[in-house]
């Protein structure tokens, strides 16, 4: 084995341990977190993020003001080009996308919000699969998804490849994912 192998084994599993350290259900107001799997002609994504971040409150729509901006939400994130942006001569096909809120409960390992602690802490999270028929062109995803949450600041992201998975963190200065070849 070459010393350059070696190097990469330690990145990889470096990588790995990463991922598997988010892989709870605590929220980061600001934060989201996405897996991405590209396999064949296939990417696959679930995007979940904060409340806070999409519609700017975390607690059970009251208000028909409050319902609405769920609803528009819902509506904005079900469409996966809401969120990145690829290459026309990708050539992708929306396959498959949806979008819901979960909420979970107030007790449930959110340190970072002390002050709302005995409300639910609702997350919106969408599922996405596009078939590309020309995947191989795609270099990088740009996350439009910052431009249209304000609040949203960065996004954590597991990204499941031929290069196996590796972790980057994208943010609203630079919103975007680059992918290995
Ligand atoms: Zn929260």
């Amino acid at each position: 084995m070459t010393k350059r192998n070696v190097i990469l084994i330690l990145i990889l599993m470096t990588c790995s341990l990463g991922a598997s350290a988010t892989a709870q259900s605590t929220h980061v107001h600001g934060q989201g977190q996405v897996s991405m799997a590209i396999d064949q002609n296939l990417l696959s994504m679930t995007l979940e993020s904060p409340g806070a971040d999409i519609i700017g409150f975390e607690h059970e729509a009251r208000t028909a003001e409050e319902k609405a901006a769920v609803r528009e939400a819902l509506k904005q994130l079900s469409d996966p080009m809401f969120v990145i942006q690829l290459p026309e001569s990708a050539s992708c096909k929306v396959i498959q996308a949806s979008s819901e809120v979960a909420s979970e409960n107030g007790d449930e390992g959110h340190a970072d919000h002390e002050d709302h602690e005995s409300e639910a802490h609702g997350s919106f999270i969408a599922e996405y699969q596009l078939a590309c028929a020309n995947i191989a062109v795609i270099d990088f995803i740009t996350f439009v998804y910052f431009g249209h949450f304000r609040n949203a600041q960065s996004l954590m992201v597991v990204l499941i490849d031929k290069n196996g998975q590796h972790r980057h963190e994208i943010n609203r200065d630079i919103p975007i994912l680059f992918l290995e070849k």
